[in-house]
């Protein structure tokens, strides 16, 4: 088995280590002896969705979001809507999530018509939502998932997509309606950055399995060792039980 994940943008979008999803994925695909190639496509050059089967795009501030927008309406967008519409799995990460919906409004009134790949909206608002956070997973029942966010965009679903699931510690989304992240065919989108595979195996190996079956059929990734990873899940975990 080979997958072929495609990083948009990895120049532009790329806050708190949000790269070492693209690692975790790739060391945990390696470790099964699951061949892995990861091809980087930013401005100016072209994007084909048909060569990739998983899709990645991190975080950015809001003038690096405003920097790539230009290169991004057009082919781009066209590509990356088909894309999830097949039902090709995506990971995106805060700026990346937002990118993936209608538009963002940042605080100072700028408006960024992004791809509309998912029915959701942005808005900035001055107070920024940070901090280590947490969260369920409906595609994980029972487990957590802790990550760390940090945003003044608000974000507001639209009928058909789905949180990816409920705030137990943080903002989420919006800090208002309690869901965090959405989920629409294949694509899993998050606020949580650059830690969130590292800590949570279990969600990585989901998507991992989701992009895998798409392209081979039913496929089950055999378990890894996971103590390290678990420990650090645990710690966190722990930490955002006490506040
Ligand atoms: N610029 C966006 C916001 O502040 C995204 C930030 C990010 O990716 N951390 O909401």
């Amino acid at each position: 088995m080979e997958l072929k994940i495609c990083h948009l943008y990895p120049d532009i979008l790329n806050l708190y280590g949000d790269r070492g999803n693209i690692l975790c994925m790739e060391r945990r695909l390696r470790w099964r002896d699951i061949a892995v190639t990861t091809t980087n496509i930013s401005v100016g050059m072209p994007l084909k969705a048909a060569d990739y089967d998983l899709f990645f795009i991190g975080g950015g501030q809001d003038f690096e979001q405003e920097v790539l927008l230009e290169d991004l309406h057009g082919a781009k967008t066209a590509e990356i809507k088909a894309a999830v519409n097949d039902g090709k799995a995506f990971l995106a990460i805060c700026g990346g999530y937002q990118m993936l919906g209608n538009y963002y409004k940042t605080w100072d009134g700028e408006q960024c018509d992004f791809t509309g790949a998912l029915d959701l909206y942005t808005i900035g608002c001055t107070k920024r939502l940070i901090g280590n956070y947490m969260f369920t997973c409906d595609d994980l029942p029972g487990q957590t998932v802790v990550g760390f966010e940090n945003h003044a965009g608000k974000t507001y679903l639209g009928s058909g997509v789905r949180p990816m699931g409920r705030v137990l510690a943080g903002y989420g989304n919006n800090g208002e309606d309690g869901g965090e992240g959405a989920r629409f065919n294949n694509v899993f989108a998050t606020y949580s950055h650059g830690c969130l595979l590292p800590k949570n195996p279990a969600l990585c190996d989901h998507i991992l399995q989701t992009a895998l079956t798409y392209k081979y059929g039913d496929v089950t990734l055999p378990p890894l060792d996971d103590t390290l990873e678990n420990s650090a899940h645990l710690y966190m975990k722990q930490r955002l039980e006490k506040k």
